[in-house]
C-alpha cells in the first residue's frame, strides 16, 4: 500500500498550474463552508426560540455576531497545541522542527519546519503553519522569546503546511506577507481542496478557521529583498523548481543562515509528488550552493538545522546518486521494476524510507523515459 498520496496537477495553456483532484481522498468541498460548531450551536438555538420570543432570538444572534468578530480579531480561540519547543539555530533565529512523517492528527499538520527570526524592528516568520491553531501555538512560543511584534510572514510554497495558517497572521495584524507569484496563484486556485484535504487528514476543528488570504500577499518572481531594520535584510529567493514548481528560500546574510524551504530535506527521505521535477531540483540545489557561502547554516524544509555540507549530502547527493543509477537502468534497457531495485539501502534509516524509496525510483524512471505519472 502506498501511504503517500500523489496530488494530480495539470498545466493549463497559460502555464499556470491548477490543482486537479487533490490526493487520493475525495475532496469534500463542504468543509470549506462549515461553520464553527460553537457558533452554529447558538445559531440553532436562536432559531428554536424564535417562535416563542423574538427578543431572545435577536439577543442570541447578536451574541453570535459578537463572538464571530472577537474570534476573527484574535485569529484563533482554542488550546495551545503541544508542539515541540522552538530550538535556537543561531543568534535570534529559531525553528520548530516538525514531525518527520506525513501530516496526521498526532502532529496537527506540523510535519515541516516553522521558523522565526528576531530583528530590530520585529519578528519574521517563515511558513504560516498548516492551520490557524498551529500558527497560534507558534505565536505563543515567539512571545516567550521576544516582546517584539510579528511584522513579516513568508511561505515556502503552495502546500497546506506552508500556507493554511496565513489567515491567523492576517487576523492578528500582520501586514507584510510574502509568497512567490506562482505559489500564490496555485494556492488561491486550489484553496478549497487544500483546506478540505488538510482538514480531513489533520483535524477539521483546527483547520476550520483557515481563510483564503492570498489577496493579502505581496508576490514576487525570483527574488525579493526585505529591509527588516538594523541594517539587516531577508532575501527571499526561488532557486528554481524541484519538490514543488515554486519554492522560496529565505537567506539572511547577516546571520549566516538560509531557510531553504523544501529545496532541502535533512534526515527525512526526500519525497516526490507527481508535480515534483527531480532533475530541476538537483539543478536548483546546485544553484543555491553556488550562490550561498559554504559556511552558511541551513534550516531545511524538513529535518533539523544543519551545515551546508550535510544538507548537500542528504539532499543533493541523494538526487545525483538516484539520477545516475536509474539512468544506468534505462540505458541497459531496463524496466520500471528494475529501476526500483536500485540500491537505496544506505538510506534505510531515514524517516519515511519505506514510503518514499520505491516511489522515488519509479518517479525518476518516468521522468527519464517520458511516461505519465
Ligand atoms: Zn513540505
Amino acid at each position: 500500500m502506498k501511504l503517500l498520496n500523489r496530488s494530480r496537477f495539470f498545466v493549463s495553456k497559460t502555464g499556470v498550474l491548477f490543482a486537479g483532484i487533490v490526493l487520493g481522498l475525495t475532496a469534500n468541498n463542504a468543509v470549506a463552508q462549515e461553520k464553527d460548531p460553537y457558533l452554529a450551536g447558538f445559531e440553532a438555538y436562536a432559531k428554536e426560540v424564535r417562535s416563542y420570543t423574538d427578543s431572545l432570538y435577536k439577543a442570541v444572534n447578536s451574541y453570535v455576531a459578537d463572538a464571530e468578530r472577537t474570534e476573527k480579531s484574535v485569529g484563533y480561540i482554542g488550546r495551545v497545541l503541544p508542539i515541540p519547543k522552538a530550538q535556537k539555530v543561531t543568534d535570534g533565529v529559531y525553528t520548530v522542527v516538525g514531525s518527520m512523517i506525513w501530516h496526521n492528527p498526532a502532529n496537527f499538520g506540523l510535519n515541516n519546519n516553522l521558523s522565526f527570526i528576531v530583528f530590530e524592528d520585529g519578528v519574521f516568520v517563515f511558513n504560516a503553519g498548516a492551520n490557524p491553531a498551529l500558527a497560534y501555538s507558534l505565536h505563543q512560543q515567539i512571545k516567550q522569546v521576544t516582546s517584539k511584534p510579528v511584522k513579516w510572514v513568508a511561505v515556502e510554497n503552495n502546500q497546506g503546511h506552508a500556507y493554511l495558517g496565513a489567515s491567523y497572521w492576517v487576523d492578528v495584524g500582520v501586514k507584510n506577507l510574502y509568497s512567490s507569484q506562482l505559489a500564490n496563484d496555485q494556492f488561491d486556485a486550489a484553496f478549497d481542496m487544500i483546506k478540505a484535504e488538510w482538514g480531513t487528514r489533520v483535524g477539521k476543528e483546527l483547520t476550520l478557521h483557515a481563510r483564503n488570504v492570498s489577496d493579502k500577499f505581496t508576490t514576487f518572481e525570483n527574488e525579493l529583498a526585505i529591509d527588516v531594520g538594523g541594517g539587516e535584510k531577508v532575501i527571499l529567493k526561488d532557486f528554481g523548481p524541484g519538490h514543488t514548481p515554486a519554492s522560496t528560500s529565505a537567506y539572511i546574510p547577516s546571520r549566516k543562515v538560509i531557510l531553504t524551504g523544501d529545496l532541502g530535506f535533512n534526515e527525512r527521505m526526500p519525497v516526490f509528488f507527481s508535480y515534483t521535477d527531480s532533475f530541476a531540483w538537483e539543478a536548483s540545489f546546485k544553484r543555491m550552493m553556488d550562490e550561498i557561502p559554504a559556511d552558511t547554516i541551513v534550516v531545511p524544509g524538513h529535518g533539523t538545522p544543519t551545515d551546508m555540507q550535510t544538507a548537500k549530502k542528504q539532499m543533493y547527493d541523494y538526487l545525483v546518486y538516484m539520477h545516475k543509477e536509474v539512468q544506468k537502468v534505462v540505458d541497459a534497457g531496463g524496466k520500471m521494476e528494475d529501476a526500483v531495485q536500485v540500491d537505496q539501502s544506505m538510506y534505510k534509516d531515514r524517516p519515511v524510507f519505506q514510503q518514499a524509496a520505491t516511489n522515488n525510483a519509479e518517479h525518476i524512471y518516468i521522468e527519464i523515459t517520458g511516461g505519465d505519472f
